[in-house]
């Protein structure tokens, strides 16, 4: 195991904490996963590639992690309150498709895009309808002692818990951060843990509770998953920043229920050692969401050209506690960072494989990439940061002199948690390929080539004519382009 300590920012304590795992070796995170009624947009795919690095970081640092993320298919109320209409059952209801259907769907379309931006599978993803029964056992255990019935459902009562509410501090003049929108509510800020379906009406998910017919609450399925996959208290639980507010609040004051009712001086009594969150990706015009104006969803930024992982970049090269303003202009330069990275790994990678070596002090070039490696896991381990630790990989590759077995091998690592794919792009990937442009790489290469021949017979005329026809089929032929490149596609 490395040397320097990690240090997280723990939103329960607002304070860098030294990550001290419950287990000794092992790390065990927790992430807040999609409700599978929409497809996600990239400002939701933002809170993935955060926990992603996190959990690249803990296995460079040596930790074995268990990483969990949910699949919420019930319970998520169009309203974060207990208002509103549960997200599924909408979405079932205007399409006239059945929710398990519309589930399956949105849940593939979410996997597609973990895995374009090369987000590490999990050690479990889980269903939130495969943990019904526990989710009632749950209920049950806490009932009595923090829980009253309403005709509307199953209702926790904060004020049977220790400090409800110390993750949030949103608080009103009303003591609260919330309103109260269910009739008979003790405290504002209870919330439902077991939905009644109402007399007369049926639900297309309910199941049998002692409190009966029904279907769980958002935050119980998160409590219940979280601690019957990964134990009570676990290390990590994580979440985009809105979840700091309701959710999680939520989970932890059921958490306390269940384990311990004790305040929260000592983190462990929510459930988890560390709560985490990754601040919003937002444009221009205020917070992204699924219903205004051009939908971000990934596949649109692929259908404009953008290889995915130049919004990994995108992302990385803010601090996850950073909003993060999301533009074309932004994502066309983080495309040209990724490029001059994989180029200048590749060269780096073709060196070695030629096995061009650098004659030199053998120790002297460990030093150089190893002191580099060093500042890498320093950046890293400072709460992710990961705009330095990109810097650093920059500077890696940009080495001169310097044995190509230690940079690449020093980059290849750095890159590990970084999750750029940079030994495997190819640099014709990342060139920009609207859906619209039909012509195909085979067919540019040879006008180009043609092009060439032409110039080389000093025939310029020939040469003009063919670099118009190519700029017709939206492709720019870029004559000494210092990137190396020979054309690109126009948007
Ligand atoms: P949801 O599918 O609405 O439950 O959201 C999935 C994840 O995305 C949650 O962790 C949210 O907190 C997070 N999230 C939602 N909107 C954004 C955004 N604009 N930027 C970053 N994370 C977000
Ligand atoms: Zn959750």
């Amino acid at each position: 195991m490395t040397t320097t300590p990690l240090k997280l920012f723990n939103s329960l304590t607002r304070q860098l904490e030294e990550f001290q795992p419950v287990h000794p070796g092992e790390a065990r995170v927790y992430s807040c996963g999609p409700t599978v009624y929409n497809y996600p947009h990239i400002g939701n795919m933002r809170a993935y590639v955060f926990a992603d690095v996190l959990g690249r970081t803990l296995s460079f640092k040596g930790y074995k992690l268990t990483h969990v993320i949910n699949i919420t298919d019930v319970g998520h109320l169009t309203d974060d309150a207990d208002a509103g209409e549960d997200k599924m059952e909408k979405m079932a209801a205007e399409r006239a498709q059945s929710i398990w259907d519309i589930a399956k769907h949105y849940t593939e379309a979410y996997w597609a895009d973990v895995k374009a931006l090369n987000i590490r599978q999990p050690a479990k993803w889980t269903i939130a309808t495969e943990y019904i029964p526990a989710m009632i056992d749950f209920a049950k255990s806490i009932a009595d002692k923090h829980c009253y019935e309403l005709d509307s459902g199953l209702y926790f009562d904060v004020s049977t818990v220790a400090d409800y509410g110390r993750l949030a501090r949103a608080v009103t003049e009303e003591g609260e951060g919330r309103i109260d929108e269910v009739d008979g509510k003790r405290n504002a800020a209870d919330f439902a843990i077991w939905r009644k379906t109402p007399a007369g009406e049926k639900r297309q998910m309910e199941w049998d509770s002692p409190w009966g017919k029904g279907a769980p609450g958002w935050h119980l399925e998160c409590s219940v998953m979280s601690g019957q996959v990964l134990g009570f208290p676990f290390d990590i639980h994580t979440g985009g920043i809105d979840h700091r507010e309701i959710h999680h609040p939520n989970e932890i004051a059921q958490n306390q229920a269940f384990c311990c009712t004790n305040g929260l001086d000592q983190a462990r009594n929510s459930g988890a050692n560390i709560w985490m969150h990754n601040n919003f990706l937002i444009e221009r015009s205020g917070k992204m969401s699924k219903s205004s104006g051009e939908f971000l969803r990934l596949q649109l930024l692929i259908d404009k050209g953008y290889h995915p992982l130049a919004y990994r970049m995108m992302c990385l090269q803010a601090h996850y506690r950073s909003e993060l303003e999301f533009s074309w202009e932004g994502l066309q330069a983080a495309l040209v960072r990724l490029k001059r990275m994989v180029m200048a790994y590749r060269k780096w990678a073709d060196n070695l494989k030629e096995g061009r070596m650098t004659p030199g002090d053998c120790w002297e070039r460990e030093r150089v990439t190893n002191a580099l490696v060093a500042r890498f896991e320093a950046a890293i381990s400072g709460d992710l940061n990961t705009a330095d630790a990109l810097t650093v990989l920059e500077e890696t590759l940009a080495l001169k002199g310097t044995a190509p077995e230690c940079v690449a091998t020093a980059a290849e690592h750095m890159d590990r948690v970084m999750g750029l794919n940079l030994g495997y792009l190819q640099r014709t990937e990342l060139r920009l390929r609207p859906k619209a442009v039909t012509i195909t790489e085979a067919e540019i290469e040879a006008v180009l080539t043609q092009r060439k021949e032409a110039r080389a017979a000093k025939d310029f005329a020939t040469s003009d004519r063919l670099r118009d026809e190519l700029a017709a089929q939206g492709v720019e032929v870029m004559d000494g382009d210092p990137l190396g490149w020979d054309w690109k596609l126009g948007e």
